[in-house]
C-alpha cells in the first residue's frame, strides 16, 4: 500500500522531535506503519536531530535546533530504520492504534451519532481528541468548519472532499476556516482515525441538528 496524502513536513519533524501531543502522535505513528515515504522522512529527522543533540552545547535553543535540523534535511539520508511494525495479519488497525485501544476493533465501543455514522473516543490529551469514525457507504458527513486542525487517517474504505479522494493510509488535513462535507465511498464502510486540536464547528442545517449528539 502506498499513501498519496501525507502529513506536512512540519508535523513529521515535530513527531521526530517528540513534540506532538499524544493524540496527534498516535495518528502520525499509525500513518507511518502504512507509509514508507514518511517513515524515511522521520528516520532522517530523528538521525539528524540525534546527531545535533550530541553536537550542540546545552545553551542552544530549541529554535536553533529546528533550524539546524531543517538545514541538514537536504543532506543525504543516513540509513536508520524506524522500528514500527506493519499492521498485524488479519487486522486493519495499525499497531500504535491497537496499543492505544488495548486490543483490536472488537474492543471499540461505538457511539451512534446518526444514521450510518458512529464514533468512538480513543484518547484525549489537552485540547486534542483522537476518535475513530465508522461511516456507512455513500454517507455525507455533516458540513463542518474548524477552529483548529483536523487530521483524518483512512484505515479502511475511502472518502472524498473538496481536496481529493482519500484511501487507506491517506491523511486528509483541514485547517482553520476550511468548511467541508466529506462523503464516504459507496463500495463499503469507511473507517477513519480523526484527530482534532480544537472543537469542530458544525455549520450546515444538518450540522446544527447533529451538533448536540457529537459531544464535542
Ligand atoms: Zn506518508
Amino acid at each position: 500500500m502506498s499513501a498519496s496524502f501525507h502529513p506536512i513536513d512540519d508535523v513529521l519533524l515535530a513527531y521526530a522531535a517528540g513534540s506532538l501531543d499524544q493524540a496527534m502522535a498516535l495518528l502520525v505513528a499509525s500513518h507511518l506503519t502504512l507509509c514508507p515515504r514518511c517513515r524515511d522522512e522521520v528516520a532522517r529527522a530523528e538521525a539528524v536531530g540525534g546527531v545535533l543533540l550530541d553536537d550542540l552545547p546545552p545553551t542552544d535553543t530549541a529554535l536553533g535546533l529546528l533550524d539546524a535540523v531543517l538545514a541538514r534535511l537536504d543532506e543525504p539520508a543516513p540509513a536508520v530504520p524506524v522500528s514500527l511494525p506493519p499492521p498485524a495479519p488479519g487486522s486493519i488497525l495499525p499497531q500504535p492504534l491497537r496499543q492505544s485501544l488495548g486490543g483490536d476493533l472488537d474492543r471499540v465501543r461505538w457511539k451512534r451519532l446518526g444514521q450510518g455514522l458512529e464514533q468512538a473516543l480513543v484518547l484525549q490529551s489537552g485540547r486534542s481528541r483522537a476518535r475513530l469514525y465508522r461511516i456507512a457507504p455513500g454517507l455525507r458527513i455533516p458540513e463542518h468548519g474548524h477552529d483548529g486542525t483536523e487530521l483524518t487517517l483512512v484505515l479502511q474504505g475511502g472518502f472524498s472532499d473538496l481536496n481529493g479522494h482519500y484511501l487507506a493510509g491517506d491523511i486528509a488535513c483541514a485547517d482553520d476556516g476550511v468548511v467541508h462535507r466529506p462523503t464516504a465511498d459507496r463500495d463499503g464502510y469507511c473507517l477513519c482515525l480523526a484527530v482534532t486540536d480544537a472543537p469542530l464547528r458544525l455549520t450546515g442545517l444538518v450540522g446544527r441538528l447533529v451538533s448536540p449528539f457529537l459531544n464535542l
